[in-house]
């Protein structure tokens, strides 16, 4: 089973985590920025960061076999933070980067006057640098936050085939599944297990469908990728489906950015 999981902070997790998700079949990673739990207080730890992303842990991935690339921008929560506003103007030269593969995470925490500002200047950002976004969507008030996040990105002119959705549910599910965009899933131990999502890929299909660990400094699980793969099998799906939900989408998701890197990592499993 080759796994690409499209949404994780390696930066929060440890390099056992490298080592199990490698054994597991892990081979490719995309890492978006995120809120670090700690409030920032400057823009410069926001550069700090970014360059953390795209050189440190690249490298620490490298040394488990895991090819890593990340998505920057300001977070949902940190954008009603005016001291961290700042970072907007210089996401433009991170954006330009190779090892960036979208804008993200961008979306609504709070649904705030702050938030629709920055979602969509930053989905602006997107259309002018040529990448896809990757849009979180709300913990609280999920639907009316999916339903406004599918507002703004409808006005902001960039292509639905360019734009992620995650952290849907069965109830969200259904308000992104003919918009055009694409479809993110987090598997956590509390809330989406492996069984509840494959309910959702046999009611939905697995086009255009994501599985992530979204594992970060809260309790969540790195191989639940690989639990959801499996769990997948034991319903009836093929290998071919598997490999198409954990690795061909999100290889064809993020490729849309011309700039994925897994040239040698993208044979078929043995
Ligand atoms: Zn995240």
């Amino acid at each position: 089973m080759r796994i690409f999981d499209p949404h994780i902070h390696m930066t929060s997790r440890t390099t056992d985590d490298y080592e199990r998700m490698a054994a597991a079949g892990v081979r490719a990673v995309v890492e978006p920025a995120f809120w670090l739990g700690q409030p920032r207080t400057s823009v410069d730890t926001f550069v700090d960061y970014f360059d953390s992303l795209l050189g440190w842990e690249p490298f620490r991935a490298g040394q488990f076999g895991v090819r890593h690339h990340a998505t920057v921008a300001l977070n949902p929560r940190e954008a009603n933070d005016p001291r961290c506003h700042p970072v907007l103007d210089v996401l433009p030269r991170y954006l330009d980067k190779d090892g960036v593969v979208a804008v993200g995470e961008i979306g609504y925490d709070s649904m705030t006057p702050a938030e629709d500002a920055a979602f969509a200047g930053q989905l602006a950002l997107a259309v002018a640098h040529d990448l896809p976004a990757l849009v979180h969507t709300p913990l609280r008030d999920k639907a009316r936050g999916v339903e406004r996040t599918l507002a703004v990105v409808a006005e902001s002119g960039i292509d639905p085939g360019r734009v992620l959705v995650d952290h849907l549910n069965e109830v969200t599910v259904r308000l992104v599944r003919d918009t055009g965009c694409w479809l993110g899933f987090s598997i956590y131990p509390e809330t989406m297990s492996p069984p509840r999502m494959v309910e959702l890929l046999r009611a939905y299909g697995t086009e255009r469908m994501l599985v992530n660990s979204a594992a970060d400094w809260g309790r969540s699980d790195p191989l639940l990728t690989r639990a959801t793969g499996e769990a997948m099998l034991l319903a009836g799906f093929t290998e071919d489906d598997v490999d198409r939900v954990l690795w061909r989408n999100p290889f064809e998701f993020y490729g849309q950015s011309g700039r994925l890197d897994l040239a040698d990592l993208d044979r078929p499993s043995a």
